[in-house]
């Protein structure tokens, strides 16, 4: 029998395999469950592990996450639209239960997209299949990758599982803040696509989905940039919230959506080695440790406005991630190392819907898009081409353009107003929030601090509205609106959890209609 060690506290220098050397002498091997850094304690941060631990001559059980599998194939084949986390992970299941289905993206594959988002970054000619958003592998993929979430499900496991079979680090089974990093996601994707197309999934790359084909109130299937119509009993749109387009098919076609608050603000960005000095004291540097993060909140009692640090990059680069030649769009992102010397986050104002837009389905994905067009203005206006708009965070509190500095944008930065690239009311809110930051993470406004506009795309304006059983769309049968641009999922993680539960109720549905089938055929 195996035992499980809980809550270990262990030093930074403490190796675990000296410690269960001496707490569980003759062990044969050991499975880490768990492991997170306390830091809480001032001068002491530290380790805290829980291990699963085989005594001698024995094995540990061995994790296998195997599914079930179809006895018989559909009529049609399941078609999903989008390959970020949500499309992919729907993909993986089908095929891991033997159901063959097809892929579409109207991107290329990620080593052909990566030259479109170079050329971007370098000359600033937009590639509109094939950006920080669109292509292989998603948002998803040109990110930093962080697989934390709030959601709890039943599959992170799974995906965890089965982003280390194609090539993630092992430690995300187990690190309570798990984290792949963009360089080695763009190594996991190529291995997932291979899987995907070994066994029964075909890809479409560069095919843009242009409409739905849609028969009494009945998606029956897609058609396509390439003037071509595929035909099925499930349709599943996984395309992301950048997908401007498939919104409009979605209007045009009178799917049902409604309006969802989101969020609006800047990214921001201080010297990582201030943030290590914040949070692990003394211990800052320690090769055991690695970057920190943080995590800010202030929330506005009067008006109930919250303000929050979100997708924060420890020692990563600012990243311009617009999918429209017209605006501009401020993102994050680090490699696995995360050894660039600035930290990165997002400090955002959630933006109601209900307050802001009224009954204008369309209201938030337009002031989203005016804030853009206003932040490649701000660019021109100030003499650059492919930059960000930066400004000094002190420059950004008192409203003044002043000189930036070299940052971590692979695009560059420009000296500009971002205050004024904002509405009146997110900045007054952004400003509470940082001042409140600043007593609580203390030097927050850091002379090196410097702000980029806009972070405008944190979550999807919409939500395409579905059965919370059968997850089709409320207003069209066959329909399955899946992941962040469907507003069910925020993160790679839960955008992937979500194509695995939409992936699994389809299964279940031909499941039993195959079973139906036999029993017809037998006269039971
Ligand atoms: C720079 C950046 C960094 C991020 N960092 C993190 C992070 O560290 N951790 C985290 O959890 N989340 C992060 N996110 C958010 C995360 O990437 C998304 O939440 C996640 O990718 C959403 O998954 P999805 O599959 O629903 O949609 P997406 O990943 O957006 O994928 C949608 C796909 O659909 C395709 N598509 C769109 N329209 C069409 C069409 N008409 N026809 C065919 N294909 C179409 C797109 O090309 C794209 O490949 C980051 C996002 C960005 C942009």
């Amino acid at each position: 029998m195996s035992k499980i060690l809980e809550n270990l506290q262990l030093p930074l220098d403490q190796s675990l395999e000296d410690y269960l050397a001496w707490a569980s002498p003759g062990y044969s091997e050991f499975r880490v469950l768990k492991k997170s850094v306390d830091a809480r304690a001032r001068h002491n941060p530290h380790f805290v592990v829980s291990v699963e631990v085989a005594e001698e001559n024995e094995r540990l059980p061995q994790k296998t996450y195997r599914l079930d599998q179809i006895s018989h194939q559909p009529k049609t084949k399941p078609l999903i639209v989008g390959t970020g986390p949500a499309g992919l992970f729907a993909a993986l299941r089908f095929v891991e239960r033997g159901i063959a289905c097809e892929l579409f993206e109207r991107g290329s594959p990620s080593e052909v997209r990566m030259k479109g988002i170079n050329q971007y970054w370098r000359y600033g000619k937009l590639d509109s299949h094939n950006n920080v958003c669109f292509g292989e592998g998603g948002a998803g993929l040109y990110s930093d990758g962080k697989l934390i979430t709030r959601i709890k499900s039943e599959h992170i496991p799974f995906v965890m599982n089965r982003l280390v079979k194609f090539g993630a680090p092992q430690e995300i089974e187990y690190l309570s803040n798990p984290h792949v990093g963009s360089d080695r996601l763009r190594r996991v994707i190529p291995k997932m696509r291979d899987f995907l197309l070994q066994n029964g999934c075909t890809i479409h790359f560069d095919t843009q989905v242009t409409d739905l084909v849609i028969e009494n109130k009945k998606v029956v299937g897609l058609k396509t940039s390439k003037n071509q119509v595929f035909k099925s009993d499930h349709v599943l749109i996984a395309t992301g919230h950048s997908a401007e387009d498939i919104f409009e098919v979605f209007k045009k076609n009178e799917v049902f959506m409604e309006p969802k608050s989101f969020a609006v603000g800047i990214r921001i960005e201080h010297p990582q080695a201030w943030v290590n000095q914040q949070q692990y004291k003394s211990a800052a540097g320690h090769a055991a440790l690695g970057s920190a993060n943080y995590k800010l909140t202030h929330h506005d009692e009067k008006t109930g406005i919250g303000t929050y640090s979100f997708c924060m990059c420890p020692g990563g680069f600012v990243l311009s991630s617009s999918t429209d030649q017209d605006g501009l769009v401020a993102n994050g992102m680090s490699n696995f190392n995360r050894n660039s010397p600035w930290a990165n986050s997002a400090v955002v104002v959630t933006v109601d819907a209900k307050n802001n837009f009224g009954n204008s389905l369309m209201g938030g994905v337009e002031y989203r898009k005016s804030l853009e067009v206003r932040a490649l203005q701000a660019v021109y206006q100030n003499g650059g081409t492919k930059q960000l708009p930066a400004q000094n965070l002190n420059d950004f509190l008192n409203q003044k353009q002043g000189l930036v500095r070299k940052g971590s944008s692979p695009s560059g930065e420009v000296s500009a107003r971002v205050d004024q690239v904002l509405n009146v009311e997110v900045y007054k809110k952004l400003v509470e929030g940082i001042e409140a930051f600043d007593q609580k993470m203390r030097g927050y406004i850091h002379p090196e601090a410097q702000v980029y506009a806009v972070e405008s795309r944190t979550s999807c304006p919409l939500r395409v509205t579905r059965d919370p059983q059968t997850y089709q769309s409320i207003s069209h049968g066959g329909l399955y609106p899946v992941g962040e641009g469907a507003g069910y999922a925020g993160g790679i993680t839960s955008a992937a959890c979500d194509g695995i539960r939409v992936a699994d109720r389809i299964y279940e549905e031909i499941k039993s209609q195959s079973l139906e089938a036999i029993e017809s055929r037998r006269g039971l």
